[in-house]
């Protein structure tokens, strides 16, 4: 099916570690075109270092990155590949702010937590964009995102936001009424949209892969093929993996959807929920050049919504659905071909070259879950769907934190979490219930 394969991972004859395009990812266009990188080695025996991370994906890396800058030792433990999670296989695009708009978070939290959320929502892009410059990462980054809107209330939604965004000084913003479309996306779907200037896109497995050799160059260290096990507690808490351990003074948990057993305590208010992508073959550059003529990224304003973009090799990589509970569809290409149709259907015989499926974590309330477990053991987790920029930022946050300046970590770890309801057992269908209803609304544009 795959057009380009993965090569496996080898050895020199000298026995050092060859550059090889990464092995041991789910079966993704990224993987697929990844720079080449050298396998790490999983932990061996007992290690220490000042922090200890569990999770290579883009709030671990963002993490240990920000603190190896301030010339602190890291340890990131990751249970599988660099960017193995939702970081090296999501949609790639560069949302600005939460999966809950400012104006929801003020009404519930108050207006000083929307004033000190609204004043780090671009941070997440900026960091992005400054590690391009800073480490040279070539991750195809495209300026410019665009949010596609079917009825006249989204339109209205979406004027709402712009002022909610521009009180907190987001000037990138343009609506696009129907006239106007063609010139962003060559679709009879929508009636129009808000194009986000700081917005954008990107090859994630690239940028979570260069910011990994970024933090190497920095002085920290990553094991892959190391899941953490449990993490003892104390006042200097113990890391253990099933072949070694860390002593460190502080531990990040950042293992997000996939972090299973390994800290109990914290993910019972997150909920794994799986989302589907398709990327086609390559396509002629003029057809591109029509469908999305500025080669802006585009997602829908629907509560179950689609996403894509145009890839650096003229693929179209076309994302939509969730699956509550995190469990792959049955077909990939079965659920997601027929959405990309309706948006492009002079797409019908254009080959599929890639489909897969990744998982993220969810939050009852849509923001992200921060916090301490203890005082030196800090978590972030719970981005709910729009984590590109959102773990950059907590990454940042969580960096403060442990080097001691913790009031803008605070100002979300003081949101609180709220349990689904149903517990472990009925969680699922309820959400399933829930995202009927908001769907339903969506179609009768109510
Ligand atoms: C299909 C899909 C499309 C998406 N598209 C977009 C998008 O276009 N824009 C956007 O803003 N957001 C998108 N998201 C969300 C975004 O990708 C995530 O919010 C973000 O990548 C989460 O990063 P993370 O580092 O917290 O978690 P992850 O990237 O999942 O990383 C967690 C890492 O921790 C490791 N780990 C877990 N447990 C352990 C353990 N016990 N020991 C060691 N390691 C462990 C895992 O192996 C994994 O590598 C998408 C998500 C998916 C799944």
């Amino acid at each position: 099916m795959a057009s380009l394969t993965a090569p496996v991972a080898a050895t020199t004859l000298s026995g050092a570690p060859a550059m090889a395009r990464p092995t041991g990812h789910a079966p993704t266009y990224y993987a697929a075109t990844a720079a080449p990188v050298p396998p790490r080695p999983a932990l061996e025996g007992d290690a220490t270092a000042q922090v200890c991370v569990i999770g290579a994906g883009f709030t671990g890396i963002s993490a240990a990155l920000h603190l190896a800058e301030r010339g602190l030792s890291v340890i990131v433990l990751e249970g599988k590949r660099v960017g193995w999670g939702a970081s090296g296989r999501n949609g790639g695009q560069i949302v600005n702010g939460y999966s809950r708009d400012l104006e929801t978070i003020r009404r519930r939290y108050g207006a000083d937590a929307a004033s000190a959320l609204g004043s780090m929502a671009l941070e997440g892009g900026d960091i992005i964009r400054e590690r391009v410059a800073r480490y040279g990462i070539d991750c195809d980054l495209v300026e410019g995102g665009f949010f596609a809107a079917f009825t006249p209330k989204q339109m209205r939604e979406l004027e709402h936001h712009k002022r909610s965004w521009e009180e907190h000084g987001h000037h990138g913003l343009e609506m696009v009424d129907r006239a106007a479309l063609p010139r962003v996306v060559d679709t009879r779907r929508y009636i129009g949209g808000m194009i986000d200037r700081r917005g954008g896109h990107i090859h994630p497995l690239n940028l979570v892969l260069g910011q990994a050799a970024a933090l190497e160059a920095n002085g920290g260290t990553i094991h892959e093929d190391s899941p953490v096990l449990r993490v003892e507690q104390g006042a200097k808490p113990r890391v253990v993996t099933a072949r070694g351990a860390v002593t460190a003074d502080f531990v990040l948990v950042c293992g997000n959807a996939y972090l299973g057993d390994a800290v109990p305590e914290i993910t019972r208010d997150i909920m794994p929920v799986s989302s589907q992508i398709i990327t086609t073959e390559p396509l002629p550059g003029e057809l591109l050049d029509r469908l999305l003529p500025t080669n802006l990224c585009v997602e829908d304003c629907n509560y179950i919504l689609d996403y894509f973009r145009r890839t650096a090799d003229n693929r179209l990589l076309y994302g939509g659905g969730v699956v509550y509970g995190g469990q792959d569809p049955a077909s990939i290409t079965g659920k997601i071909r027929p959405a990309m149709l309706k948006t492009f259907p002079e797409l019908k015989d254009v080959r599929i070259d890639f489909a897969w499926s990744g998982n993220f974590a969810l939050t009852l309330t849509r923001v992200p879950h921060v916090g301490r477990l203890t005082p030196n053991i800090y978590f972030s987790h719970g981005d709910s769907g729009h984590g590109v920029t959102t773990t950059h930022l907590l990454g940042r946050l969580l960096a403060e934190a442990v080097a001691g300046q913790a009031s803008r970590f605070d100002a979300f770890a003081a949101l609180p979490c709220l349990p689904f309801p149903g517990g472990r057992t009925l969680r699922v269908p309820l959400t399933v219930l829930g995202a009927w209803y908001y769907s339903l609304r969506d179609r009768l544009g109510v």
